[in-house]
């Protein structure tokens, strides 16, 4: 009802701008059908503007509100808004990095998905000691803290001789910008030494290839990979940690060897 008052109001401006014009016109005696017409079509284009504004500056629950979005958008937003939306329907995110599951769902029904078709990209932990052989290419874990899903991933690409990790929100960007990662790698003959690696989370939305051919995220040459590497394994453990100012920042990982 609201709404219906204030859209109102644009038109009863320009319609007394009209009246008052007219009155203006039979007063000064120069009353033609023709001044009148190009006093009432600069006034349409004049309300539809107005009302265009007001229609796009309006803002509505978002769509997928039913499924947990509680964010109220501007109309001028909303495609944006669809397109990241988190609690839109999604793919699997497993099906960008092996391509075999051909899962769609919402964002409340992912940690069933996980635990019940992937319960192998659910071993990976916050904080938790991890193996990486040298025989995985690829690995991929799906990690809940409290109701927020994230992806860590790591890559060892025979081709850049380098491996990559990094963690993503499932999220929008804004989101992912409130949390970061640490990853910390070390030698367990070499208890003094350590490589520590911490960055700003990406969201999910950010195709991974595009991460890792930027490096914006943890990027170690396997010749440094080398000097961690004990009976075969490199040991590491990955840290998420909701960030206490929550201000964008320039994405600039921070890289320490010690
Ligand atoms: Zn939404
Ligand atoms: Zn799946």
């Amino acid at each position: 009802m609201k709404s219906n008052i204030n859209a109102l109001k644009p038109f009863q401006i320009v319609l007394g701008y009209i009246f008052l014009s007219y009155y203006v016109c039979l007063l000064k005696r120069r009353f033609t059908m023709r001044h009148l017409l190009t006093v009432v079509t600069t006034n349409v284009m004049q309300l539809h503007r107005l009302l265009c504004e007001k229609y796009f500056q309006r803002k509505i629950k978002c769509p997928n509100s039913e499924d947990g979005c509680c964010l109220y958008i501007k109309m001028s937003e909303l495609e944006k808004h669809e397109k990241e939306c988190p609690y839109k329907e999604m793919a699997c995110p497993l099906a960008a990095v092996y391509g075999q599951c051909q899962w769609r769902g919402k964002l409340p029904q992912i940690s069933k998905h996980f635990n019940e078709l992937h319960p192998i990209h659910c071993q990976g932990d916050v904080d938790t000691e991890m193996c990486l052989r040298n025989t995985e290419s690829q690995i991929v874990y799906y990690v809940m803290l409290g109701t927020f899903n994230f992806l860590f991933h790591v890559k060892v690409s025979e081709y850049d001789r380098k491996i990559y990790m990094t963690v993503q929100l499932i999220g929008t960007n804004i989101s992912a910008q409130k949390w970061s990662y640490e990853i910390h790698i070390y030698n367990k003959d070499q208890p003094r030494r350590k490589y520590q690696y911490t960055d700003i989370c990406h969201s999910n939305n950010t195709p991974l290839m595009d991460i890792f051919a930027d490096e914006k995220c943890a990027t170690l040459p396997f010749a440094f990979v080398d000097t961690f590497v004990n009976r075969d394994i490199l040991n590491y453990k990955f840290y998420i940690k909701k960030n206490i100012e929550s201000k964008p920042s320039n994405r600039q990982g921070v890289r320490r060897r010690n």
